[in-house]
């Protein structure tokens, strides 16, 4: 397709669509004045920023700066080129598509997705009609039967069978004359030794995994016995990513999109039968904890997701995996721990889908779960809330809103019983010493910087100064000095001081545009954005504990010189301050 015809098809896809609704489709959209405006799908982020403009047919995101018309919109979320952008809405919108858009390479792989969907769907009948009509599929209907499963749902979400037999589906795909090699790119069939295919699935109840648009992506297939593994999935393919497909979803996301609220379980089995039960806004992960990239997919439709547990082991490891990526997308994450030797399915047969409701509605957060878990009795010893706080660190450091951060951390501190200035001093130790390997694993640069730099002491002591004007008296007093670790803070903090010295109490913006170095400007600008860290009387603490660490920093040096001095009894007195001043810290 060449230019011209590129942009007619382009202003035609325009003149059909609306960005309000295509975006509405993927986005949970409110009105805003005459914006419309929802979480990013794009970014990390707590509180809209992200908007759309019918007038304009456009969306602009405050805080990540994506933007752009509905083609730029389809881009970013399903991660596709223009070429793919401009076919998918000119299929959408009903726009004929002169031919020719794409590279040859882009060509090809499109070619083998498309291929690979459409064996997905051949294999998927295939298997559902064996279990339907097949004599040899009369145990899987059994097991069906006997776990509860109608045939309503069998055919609503296409469950089937593959015979315990090497060549099954081979053959099937043979007489269909399907390209073996494209069989085997997507999963279905494995090339032995002997240069001969075999069926991946064998002897297993069969569950079809769709995409949102209903396609069948990949599979997993359970045994019927107690074989082993239990459970089998496809492997990646180039349409089926583990890690970032919901079962269930395409059914399921009209419902989780009224409630805003999704429930997520281990597995097929307990999706069903949670769905015949009548809770319809669930999905279940294939076998994986819950990514960053599940949470991204589920926050245009929910503000809440409740993760379901059936052992504690597993469910304490989920919770504490699960709660950075909860955090850092603004997404309440909560949890639920089923009674010992239950699972959704048993429970709900045995107790009914109201008792599971109960708890989901008085489900704890993720955190608070995880502590319950960890600090279960009151008996904890000093040593063990040591150790989870430990465990926490990284989680606490991964939170890369400050404001969400510092309130975590007291929550933390209030759970441990271990002083709030100490977390944030473990904290800060953390960081320094394995904080670069799990910077590694952040992905976005930027992001890791201001996570690094936004709990250091220095944005809190200018969020006092900020937000807590009784305090400034006593921070121009101290000699904060040696607790800086960023040196363009360090500039502002001084600059606010000075200013304060010279003129007394001031309206923090009017401090703006008398920092001469635009970086300096830039961090104070977004500090005055954030709200304040500190509650009145938590900001009295938080200035004694400055000037305790402020304290602790002199002692530490005079017992350097009195060490090198040899001055015995200067240094047993000061070691002996040193000490007191510790024991203060804990509480
Ligand atoms: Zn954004």
């Amino acid at each position: 397709m060449d230019r011209e015809s590129y942009q007619l098809v382009k202003e035609e896809i325009k003149r059909s669509a609306d960005i309000v609704d295509l975006v509405g489709n993927f986005v949970q959209l409110r009105k805003a004045g005459r914006n419309y405006v929802g979480l990013c799908p794009f970014h990390s982020e707590k509180e809209p920023s992200f908007t759309v403009n019918r007038e304009r047919q456009m969306f602009h995101c405050f805080g990540c700066k994506k933007g752009g018309d509905i083609f730029a919109f389809w881009m970013a979320y399903h991660h596709c080129s223009f070429p793919e952008a401009v076919k998918d809405l000119a299929e959408r919108y009903h726009v004929p598509l002169p031919e020719k858009p794409l590279s040859a390479e882009e060509k090809r792989k499109r070619a083998l997705r498309e291929a690979i969907l459409a064996v997905n769907e051949k294999a998927a009948r295939y298997f559902h009609g064996n279990l339907m009509d097949s004599p040899g599929a009369e145990g899987a209907r059994n097991y069906l039967h006997n776990r509860g499963i109608p045939v309503e749902v069998i055919r609503q979400f296409k469950l089937g069978y593959a015979f315990d037999q090497w060549e099954g589906l081979v053959g099937y795909l043979e007489r269909g004359k399907v390209d073996r090699k494209i069989a085997e790119s997507a999963g279905l069939i494995i090339l032995g030794k002997k240069g001969r295919y075999y069926d991946r699935f064998r002897g297993r109840v069969i569950f079809p995994i769709f995409d949102l648009s209903g396609r069948v992506v990949g599979f997993g297939g359970r045994v019927l016995d107690e074989g082993h593994p239990k459970y089998l999935n496809t492997p990646e393919t180039q349409v089926f990513q583990k890690g970032s497909v919901l079962y269930g979803l395409n059914a399921s996301y009209p419902e989780i999109r009224k409630t805003r609220k999704a429930l997520i379980v281990e597995g097929y089995m307990d999706f069903l039968a949670l769905w015949i039960a009548g809770i319809r806004n669930i999905g279940a992960t294939l076998g994986t904890a819950l990514t960053p990239s599940h949470v991204r997919r589920l926050k245009g439709y929910a503000s809440e997701i409740v993760l379901v547990f059936d052992s504690d082991e597993a469910g304490r490891e989920a919770a504490l995996r699960g709660l950075p990526v909860f955090l850092n997308e603004g997404v309440q994450g909560k949890a639920v721990l089923l009674p010992p030797g239950h699972d959704p399915d048993t429970f709900v047969k045995a107790e009914g889908p109201e008792r599971f409701l109960e708890l989901v509605e008085g489900a704890p957060s993720l955190l608070d779960f995880y502590m319950n878990q960890r600090l279960s009795d009151n008996r904890a010893t000093v040593e063990e809330k040591v150790s989870v706080l430990k465990e926490l660190l990284p989680c606490l450091y991964e939170v890369k809103d400050p404001t969400l951060r510092a309130g975590y951390v007291r929550r933390v501190s209030e759970a441990v019983g271990i002083k709030e200035s100490v977390v944030w001093e473990e904290l800060d130790r953390f960081r320094k010493k394995d904080g670069g390997q799990i910077q590694g694993r952040l992905r976005n640069k930027a992001s890791e910087e201001s996570a690094a730099k936004r709990y250091n002491r220095d944005l809190h002591i200018l969020n006092l100064l900020i937000h807590h004007p009784e305090t400034r008296a006593q921070l121009a007093e101290c000699e904060w000095q040696p607790l800086l670790t960023d040196a363009t803070i360090g500039t502002v903090i001084e600059a606010f001081l000075d200013k304060y010295k010279r003129e007394g109490q001031f309206e923090p913006q009017d401090l703006v545009e008398e920092l001469e170095d635009e970086r300096a400007r830039n961090e104070y600008r977004e500090a005055l954005l954030l709200p304040s860290f500190y509650s009145a009387s938590s900001a009295r603490v938080a200035v004694e504990e400055i000037k305790n660490k402020i304290r602790e920093i002199k002692i530490t040096s005079s017992i350097r010189d009195a060490r090198r001095r040899g001055d015995m009894e200067e240094l047993n007195a000061l070691l002996k301050l040193r000490a007191k001043l510790h024991q203060g810290l804990m509480q």
